[in-house]
């Protein structure tokens, strides 16, 4: 596997170099690609990601991605939508379960679902118009976008519990109702069972009852709102792993940003990184890999091993040790 590895900024560059410990620890046949890319770049180099950037990324297999801060500069090209637009990772999917030993705001924990997030579109087209006294977004929702992630949404339907959220604002927000339009036809045609929520409606259910969620698709920011609001539900937001799936790219990140308050203290929560690295082994068909990694997650939980985030006392660095060490131990 030819693999771009993108530490970042902030505490990428600490959580990264943790999940590069529990890869080597797993002595497979990877070929590293380092780049560096985001803030630090642009304030060196005027650029956060240029066009060779794009060039050897599309030459390798798939990304694992740390963190970039994104400063509110208009000139500022933003590394992450542009990675997924040039390599057209439509499809960001991130998964909300209760890790053992870990508490989180419910007593019950029997919750496990999936956000379907649209990647490339929504109030994230890029299309701006920035001026002094007013500026305008542009909120793109096309046929082609919105059928594309209710395809991907209702086939992870079908291999779950078949039961599929559609979560929109199309009472107010008029460009919605296409999206929902299409979600609903495309679970029709899957025979999804489905039903749609407003999404303001749907982070407070989230929040109170997110046992009664399976799979939820939506669109681009409220999928990036409802995802960072579910980190509470499990204990953190360093617990959270994703994916960005493509037809022919993927790239791995935790759902967490660069965390500028804790960053260089050596207290970042690597574990969201290492899932995202077990993701990346499952979605290159290293299942066995991708197994023992979660196994090993869950071991350090169970012993106690976490950063300040769960109440632990450990580093970032000693975290992502001991995972890589009792992964040695367990192949031999
Ligand atoms: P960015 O602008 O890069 O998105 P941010 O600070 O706005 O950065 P996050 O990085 O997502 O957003 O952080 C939100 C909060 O969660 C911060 O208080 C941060 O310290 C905490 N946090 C995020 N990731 C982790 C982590 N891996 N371990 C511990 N705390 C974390």
């Amino acid at each position: 596997m030819k693999l771009a590895i993108i530490e970042g900024d902030g505490i990428g560059k600490e959580v990264i170099p943790a999940a590069i410990e529990v890869l080597d620890s797993l002595s497979l046949d990877v070929e590293k690609v380092y780049l560096e890319l985001g803030y630090g770049k642009w304030e060196k180099t005027g650029s956060a990601i240029d066009q060779e950037d794009i060039y050897i990324l599309k030459g390798c297999d798939c990304i694992l991605f740390g963190a970039v801060t994104t400063p509110p500069d208009p000139d500022y090209k933003s590394v992450l939508l542009t990675i997924r637009k040039e390599l057209d990772m439509y499809a960001n999917v991130r998964p909300i379960h209760h890790l053992p030993s870990i508490k989180g705001i419910h007593e019950r924990i029997d919750f496990n679902f999936i956000i379907v997030r649209e990647n490339t579109e929504g109030l994230y087209s890029g299309i701006e118009d920035i001026g002094s006294d007013i500026s305008t977004t542009t909120r793109v929702v096309t046929r082609k976008g919105s059928k594309r992630i209710a395809d991907y949404a209702c086939k992870l339907a079908n291999s779950r519990k078949n039961n599929l959220t559609i979560v929109h604002k199309s009472n107010v927000i008029k460009s919605d109702k296409l999206f929902l339009d299409i979600c609903r036809q495309t679970a029709i045609d899957a025979g999804v069972v489905h039903r749609d929520e407003l999404v303001d409606s749907c982070a407070y259910n989230m929040i109170r009852s997110p046992w009664n969620y399976d799979v939820i698709v939506t669109t681009n920011l409220f999928g990036d709102i409802l995802s960072d609001m579910s980190g509470a539900l499990v204990g953190s937001l360093g617990l959270l792993p994703s994916a960005n799936i493509g037809d022919r790219y993927a790239f791995f990140e935790p759902v967490h940003g660069s965390a500028p308050d804790i960053a260089g203290k050596g207290i970042a929560n690597p574990i969201a990184t290492i899932l995202s690295l077990k993701m990346l082994l499952e979605w290159h068909g290293a299942l066995a890999e991708a197994a023992i990694v979660e196994e090993a997650v869950e071991a350090a939980l169970n012993m106690g091993v976490c950063t300040p985030d769960l109440g632990g006392k450990n580093t970032t660095s000693e975290v992502g040790n001991l995972i890589a060490r009792y992964i040695k131990t367990r192949i031999g």
